[in-house]
């Protein structure tokens, strides 16, 4: 809701008559028929009339004996290392407060700005090292939010670009993939609000257990079927992954080939996007290593470097084979000969076999020479753990802004300077560079729980900004409505949590 622009006055027109008294709503106005044992909920978009002792849409507000509540306390974080006193929070005075502040107000179960007329529910004035501080807390509606899933395996998930599904319905796709991971983006407004009414219920119960750190079972078309869950080794075509690759076929040709030198004559690292190959690569060269007459299939990229040796799968290296050999076109009979050494090897160590050309050049398996066991073993070593991420990506920017300020772009440039700090639930927040205030979160380092929604559909997600007062002032901050820490305490219903360990403290010096 925008409210409407200060009538203009004329300067030349003599004495101004006075400025109205500014507005004063804090509690939206329930429409004329509603019954009267009912209470209206505005905490978001959809306007739920509650009777009495019964839940709203979302089951986060209820009417209790006739007064709107949300129903779960807003959640106070411990500071490291803090222990309240005395044992009894109920007893504690908030003495602590005038050193540094013990707790911190998540914006978990805080409310919502919504209409965004309404400064946020907690503006909570405290200290940190003698400097008066003010944290702006509440729970964002998010229409402009998705997941970027990153799931650390070699296998074969699905073609860039392909439809990933959640109980049969569209909710995002494949896209690149990085170095040793390939990422998903999942959720998001196209497909909240652009398809069925399924469509965006799906993708928003997805996005929420996303966020709860709770596993989702996802199908890519003409790909791979998943079960991911934040913090979690993927699991993929019901196989749960061990290992993140050691690095790309040419860059364990790199790092290994003066271990392997010595113990084999020839050696193929298979990957499914570059396969190194021991004796053409550089680091061959630069070992003297002879060539080999070895023939690899694919596309040669540059000596050593070949693409698409197979198709992709969940073979070798992320390929779709099972027998290394398929990739080796033959011998050049001028160079390659009887007894010559081969290992073929992939990028994670899981597969791997050691061969001897007979003498009809035909690559034999035979057990592997210990030595080269112990690099293969080494490669394993080197790979850390298949890991599932999952990142948050909400677009703060909007109107919730102005729960914090009457000049919302202030508060955008004092984060861009540096000046606000932005956590969701005390975890930092990476905000984007250019327009707007794109936060990013890692929910592992959040709260289980955090997360919620409303059948707009939308996600709610907790946040919060912290600065300094002074700052908050010149921002155009809602200081009327500061509330210090120990009244928080006090009078408000709230549930103590400790600290996400290895999250900063976000009342720490922010500049
Ligand atoms: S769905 Fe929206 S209006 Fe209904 S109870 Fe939940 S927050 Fe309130």
């Amino acid at each position: 809701m925008s409210e409407s622009a200060p009538p203009l006055r004329n300067l030349r027109a003599g004495p101004a008559t006075p400025d109205p008294a500014p507005a004063q709503v804090v509690k939206a106005k329930a429409p004329e028929n509603m019954a009267v044992n009912k209470v209206l909920c505005d905490a978001c978009p959809v306007l739920c009339q509650i009777s009495e002792g019964r839940l709203g849409a979302c089951d986060r507000w209820g009417n209790v004996h006739g007064k709107l509540q949300r129903m779960d306390p807003v959640v106070l974080m411990t500071r490291p290392g803090t222990v309240l006193v005395p044992a009894s929070p109920q007893e504690w005075d908030g003495q602590l407060l005038h050193q540094n502040a013990p707790v911190f107000v998540s914006g978990v179960a805080s409310g919502t700005t919504y209409p965004d007329y309404k400064p946020a529910p907690f503006i909570v004035a405290s200290r940190q090292q003698g400097v008066d501080m003010v944290t702006v807390v509440t729970e964002s509606i998010f229409s402009y939010c998705s997941f970027k899933i990153k799931i650390d395996t070699d296998r074969y998930l699905g073609p860039e670009q392909a439809t990933v599904r959640f109980a049969g319905e569209a909710v995002g796709h494949v896209t690149t993939i990085e170095y040793g991971s390939q990422f998903l983006s999942l959720g998001g407004v196209h497909h909240l609000t652009g398809g069925s009414r399924r469509e965006g219920r799906m993708t928003c119960e997805l996005m929420e257990r996303l966020g709860n750190q709770q596993p989702v079972d996802l199908v890519i078309e003409d790909g791979a079927s998943l079960r991911v869950q934040a913090g979690k080794a993927p699991v993929v075509n019901g196989v749960e992954e061990q290992r993140m690759r050691v690095g790309c076929g040419s860059a364990a040709i790199g790092i290994f080939a003066r271990q392997w030198f010595g113990h084999a004559d020839e050696v193929v690292v298979v990957d499914d996007h570059i396969t190194g190959v021991l004796s053409e690569h550089q680091a061959g060269k630069c070992l003297d290593m002879p060539p080999t007459g070895i023939r690899i299939r694919g596309r040669k990229s540059t000596p050593g470097r070949y693409f698409q040796v197979a198709k992709p799968g969940t073979g070798w290296g992320g390929t779709d084979i099972d027998d290394p050999l398929v990739i080796i076109e033959g011998w050049d009979p001028k160079v390659a000969r009887p007894g010559l050494r081969l290992l073929m090897v992939s990028t994670t160590g899981e597969h791997a076999q050691y061969y001897v050309l007979d003498e009809a050049l035909l690559a034999r398996a035979v057990p592997m020479p210990a030595p080269l066991q112990a690099v293969v073993d080494r490669i394993g070593e080197n790979c850390e753990p298949s890991l599932v991420t999952v990142l948050f990506v909400g677009g703060a920017g909007g109107s919730l802004r102005a729960g914090v300020t009457e000049n919302p772009i202030l508060l955008t440039r004092s984060i861009k300077d540096l000046l606000t700090r932005v956590t969701c639930a005390g975890a930092p927040a990476y905000i984007w560079p250019g327009g707007g205030i794109t936060v990013m979160v890692d929910v592992t380092r959040m709260p289980a729980g955090s997360f919620g929604s409303v059948p707009t559909p939308a996600i709610v997600a907790p946040i919060e900004f912290t600065m300094r007062r002074l700052d908050y002032e010149r921002l155009g901050g809602h200081t009327d409505r500061i509330r210090r820490l120990e009244d928080v305490w006090a009078t408000d219903p709230h549930r103590v949590i400790p600290w996400i360990p290895h999250n900063p403290w976000p009342l720490e010096s922010l500049r």
